[in-house]
């Protein structure tokens, strides 16, 4: 199953096939059976899930679980208020915007794996939530923004989109004269390697005016193999920078050690992190999310000093109202006229120049 189109035409979608797989636990054969929920993964991607480990960090990511049933604090029609749908600006289904120069082009509503934790699992996933993904709408939208000059193309997974559609898509903005960046967000370079083909790399390969930034989701390092650096070294030769977006997860990537493997481990396939997301209040993930806290401490203990500068993340919180990011706060101990006290990693402390306005 080389081709990419063969990995989605097995999808592993069905529990006799994810048996084939893994040994499934009764537990996950009842979410299964009584979930009405989307649920699938590429072949490529099943067969990196342990077979006897339910808390397989890929597996969790993949198998749906009876806890999504609960939702203490999910918040209802999370993503109409996340995505500010519900305002008087109007815009297409397919535009979400929260800010004035950037906006989100939502295209599709389809994956190549139904992560269980995703944020738009109201649209994605579960599919209580309709929208319209109309492109051609969507680019009329944008042709009328001069204001926007960065457009974020996501999904649903772009890169499921045909070459054709993606050259036409590319092309259709790249005459916009006000854009001067497109950006994909996509799982495929971790879920689904063999995307990234000939075909694909002519329709991204050049030196354009307007350049192609792509950001993927790898969460564990266990997602990372030999074919994820190839896809990842064709798309950088085809002149297109690849970042990455983690979600935090608990019981997943929580840990110290994990969390600095996962992000030491993107580096070595030439894969920059990017952002880490708090993992999001939408309905029916409860069991996914630590402590807001939780990512700023991990930054804390386990990336800044601990190890190399460009492992580090911006650990951001995704909002209604844009990404705001969490810091760890130890840095500066205190401050006097005279100079401030600053903490490295390791505790030590220094002092530096206060230099007065
Ligand atoms: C995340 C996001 C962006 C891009 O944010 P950056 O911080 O520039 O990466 C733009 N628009 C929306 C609606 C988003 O959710
Ligand atoms: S690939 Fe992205 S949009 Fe699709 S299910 Fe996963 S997190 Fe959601």
């Amino acid at each position: 199953m080389d081709l990419w189109q063969e990995q989605m035409r097995y999808h592993v979608n069905t529990l006799e096939k994810l048996k084939t797989y893994i040994n499934v636990t009764d537990r996950e054969e009842r979410a299964i059976t009584e979930m009405p929920t989307r649920w699938g993964t590429t072949p490529y991607f099943a067969a990196l899930m342990g077979r006897d480990d339910p808390d397989c960090p890929i597996r969790r990511q993949v198998v749906p679980s009876i806890q999504e049933r609960e939702n203490t604090y999910g918040v209802p029609n999370y993503l109409i208020w996340k995505e500010n749908r519900d305002t008087s600006e109007i815009r297409p289904d397919c535009i979400a915007r929260q800010y004035i120069d950037r906006v989100a082009f939502t295209v599709s509503d389809a994956c190549a794996i139904y992560c269980r934790h995703c944020f738009r699992k109201e649209l994605v996933v579960d599919r209580d939530l309709q929208l319209r993904f109309d492109v051609e709408e969507g680019l009329k939208w944008i042709r009328e923004h001069p204001e926007v000059r960065d457009v974020l193309i996501t999904g649903g997974d772009p890169f499921l989109f045909s070459d054709e559609k993606l050259d036409y898509l590319i092309r259709k903005l790249r005459e916009m004269p006000h854009l001067q960046m497109i950006r994909f967000g996509t799982r495929t370079p971790i879920v689904l390697p063999q995307r990234v083909t000939e075909g694909l790399k002519k329709v991204l390969a050049g030196r354009h005016r307007v350049p192609i930034w792509i950001n993927t989701q790898c969460n564990h390092p266990k997602e990372i193999t030999e074919q994820t650096a190839q896809a990842v070294y064709d798309l950088l030769t085809c002149g297109v920078n690849v970042g990455n977006q983690a979600v935090l997860l608990k019981g997943i990537n929580d840990d110290p050690a994990t969390f600095r493997e996962l992000h030491q481990k993107l580096l070595t396939v030439r894969i920059r992190p990017y952002y880490v997301f708090y993992c999001e209040p939408a309905p029916g993930i409860d069991h996914f999310r630590t402590p807001v806290e939780k990512g700023a401490e991990l930054i804390r203990d386990a990336i800044r000093g601990h190890t190399t500068g460009l492992a580090q993340p911006m650990y951001v919180i995704a909002t209604n109202i844009g990404k705001i990011p969490l810091m760890p706060d130890y840095y500066i101990q205190g401050k006097d006229e005279k100079e401030y006290t600053l903490r490295n990693y390791q505790g030590k402390t220094t002092q530096w120049p206060n230099i007065p306005e």
